[in-house]
């Protein structure tokens, strides 16, 4: 049977960075991925600057295009609130040819591909015993990467515990026309459905049309995305390409590390609650726990705290913070409507220097804020 010190289920954001820290480390690293890559993932593949950053590698050659406007459209305003910045607030990847690239970056330092190999059953013994669509592999630790549907959390015993959005996103080539008018900008539209937004990205020849939405009730995505391509003003569609998907808006509640087992990315529940993105957290929180198993191989309790403290030191306790404006945001809608016409323009330079990585909220800043919308005690 073959044995590593790590293995990584899950070839995203999350099991490439997380692969290529742990790699970098030292250890042996494979990564299993059920499908052969390049493959296909549901995603707008609107990558913040924050997340560009977090990448210790060039990855120009995938980049289909940047933005460093980004334009929101609210129904109720007449003109779009717009944040520009000098750098690119956006870039869009397609996450076919981004997520290989992370892979092939990790397999420089050694991390070794397992393509079609599906995790079917985990065996707890002396080591972890990983039963895959192709035989049998050990390891000292696992990092879950497998996303919002992947089953190696349930597998180590994990409850599901997140909240997750459905979105349905659609690959549409336009007419030439209506391309150059919408390859202008990368924006999105609140309350293109209902407790939700729609987003236009550019792609270098076509556009990643999409709607997600908050609403608890069963709500036709099909339908609000060809409305919403109506009110984008498109003549014709010359073609498209439907993909529907869960994006996980709330962190599990039953804890992230258990038996050697880390869970990163949607596996964990880490996209964003207020925007739904999850690249991101997925880059991040995988290259964290690669970086603790690296540091503290020989502890898997130290492997675990390092692992959790980093993760207590930006990311859970944002996305509580944005998991409050969320409820605001999606769920109360009068009021958000007369605050974003107040101070629109500012909440909208705020957030972009967010998730730029350009601002970061004190503890004290987000209590102020959430005891000043009605949200009592932020702890
Ligand atoms: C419609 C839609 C639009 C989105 N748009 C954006 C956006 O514009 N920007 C943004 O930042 N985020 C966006 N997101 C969220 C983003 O796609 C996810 O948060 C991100 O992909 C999470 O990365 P990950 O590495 O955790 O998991 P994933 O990217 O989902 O990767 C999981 C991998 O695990 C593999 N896998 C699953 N099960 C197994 C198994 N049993 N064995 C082996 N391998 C397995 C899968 O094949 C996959 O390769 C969007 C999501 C949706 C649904």
């Amino acid at each position: 049977m073959k044995n590593f010190d790590v293995v990584v289920v899950g070839s995203g954001p999350a099991g490439g960075m997380a692969a290529l820290e742990a790699a970098k480390g030292g250890l042996s690293v494979a990564i299993l991925e059920k499908e052969s890559l390049p493959r296909y993932k549901t995603c707008g593949g609107g990558l913040v600057f924050r997340g560009r950053e977090m990448l210790p590698f060039d990855f120009n050659h995938v980049i289909m295009s940047s933005y460093n406007d980004l334009y929101i459209y609210f129904d109720h305003m007449e003109l779009p609130l717009v944040a520009k910045r000098d750098y690119p607030i956006v870039t869009m990847i397609m996450r076919d040819s981004f997520d290989e690239l992370i892979v092939k970056e990790a397999g420089k330092f050694g991390a070794i591909l397992l393509e079609n190999h599906q995790l079917k059953g985990i065996e707890f013994q002396e080591s972890i015993q990983l039963i895959t669509s192709q035989g049998s592999i050990s390891c000292k630790y696992l990092i879950a990467a497998d996303g919002v549907m992947g089953p190696t959390a349930k597998l180590a015993g994990w409850k599901e515990t997140r909240k997750t959005i459905p979105a349905l996103e659609y690959e549409i080539e336009v007419d030439s026309e209506s391309f150059e008018r919408l390859s202008k900008e990368a924006r999105f539209d609140i309350d293109a459905i209902p407790k939700g937004y729609g987003w236009c990205f550019p792609k270098k020849n076509h556009l990643s049309v999409g709607v997600g939405t908050f609403e608890k009730r069963k709500v036709n995505l099909r339908e609000y995305y060809h409305e919403y391509v109506k009110k984008l003003g498109v003549k014709e569609v010359i073609s498209e390409q439907a993909h529907g998907f869960q994006v996980p808006v709330s962190p599990r509640t039953d804890g992230f590390v258990r038996q050697n087992v880390f869970l990163t990315g949607d596996a964990a529940g880490f996209a964003d609650p207020l925007t739904a993105e999850g690249i991101t957290n997925a880059l991040y929180s995988g290259s964290l726990a690669g970086k603790a198993i690296a540091q503290n191989f020989n502890s898997p309790t130290l492997a675990e705290q390092a692992y959790l403290e980093a993760l207590e030191e930006r990311l859970l306790p944002e996305l509580k913070f944005t998991g409050y404006l969320a409820k605001l945001f999606y769920h109360q809608k009068t009021l958000r409507n007369f605050l974003m016409k107040q101070n629109g323009q500012r909440y909208c330079e705020k957030i972009t220097d967010v998730y730029t990585g350009h601002l970061e909220l004190s503890k004290e800043v987000k209590a102020r804020i959430l005891k000043n919308l009605g949200f009592g005690i932020f702890n």
